[in-house]
């Protein structure tokens, strides 16, 4: 797909504050500092507004509203080691709502740092979603950072790791060089059945 308009149409913090369901729409989920904000900004072509990345800041749900047709959304990353248990509560909370009751959600897209092996809450996240049964795919992210084997060798170890869960689609991407741009906005089409 072609994104040709984009625009920030609702910042939520509260469940019942969510946009009526009335289009398909693709969720952004990662660890904090994984690259989503970077990630959103190329592939919406439009600066975000950063706004869940200080811990203890309350962080929110951001609707984009895609070429007048789909929603983009921006989760709250996760596991910001000096984020208060209060804090950590809440992101829960919000998190099992949005994905127990969102029926128009048409796949979650985890944002996975391709230098570095997942780690548990990448996994929890996997399986949480697994159980929740929502399609979910990988991006794995900040890929100019490696060299060309050390790339190849770490796709398949990550794929490895996950194939406990089941047969994902991975793809690597750098916001940088614009790696995997095109393959990212291809199967995101494909998903929303552009
Ligand atoms: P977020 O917390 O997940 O939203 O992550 P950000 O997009 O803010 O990125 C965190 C840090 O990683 C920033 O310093 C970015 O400049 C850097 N970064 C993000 N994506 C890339 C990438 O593809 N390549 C490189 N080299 N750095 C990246």
């Amino acid at each position: 797909m072609k994104v040709y308009k984009a625009q920030l149409i609702k910042t939520v913090y509260n469940i019942e504050d969510l946009p009526p369901p009335d289009k398909k729409e693709i969720a952004f989920a990662g660890r904090s500092n994984v690259g989503k904000s970077s990630f959103l900004n190329a592939i919406l072509g439009i600066k975000i507004a950063k706004v869940s990345s200080t811990p203890g800041k309350t962080r929110s749900i951001n609707y984009y509203l895609v070429n007048d047709k789909y929603y983009f959304v921006d989760l709250p990353g996760y596991g910001f080691a000096s984020v208060s248990k209060q804090e950590k509560e809440r992101w829960n909370i919000l998190m099992n709502e949005y994905f127990k009751n969102r029926f128009s959600l048409n796949a979650v897209s985890l944002l996975i740092d391709h230098r570095h092996m997942p780690q548990k809450l990448d996994y929890a996240m996997v399986e949480w979603l697994k159980d929740l049964g929502t399609p979910f795919l990988f991006i794995l992210t900040k890929s100019d950072k490696l060299k060309k084997s050390e790339k190849a060798k770490l796709f398949e170890d990550i794929k490895s790791s996950f194939l406990t869960y089941g047969e994902y689609i991975y793809l690597p991407f750098s916001s940088k060089t614009k790696e995997g741009l095109k393959e990212v906005l291809k199967t995101i089409g494909e998903i929303l059945g552009e």
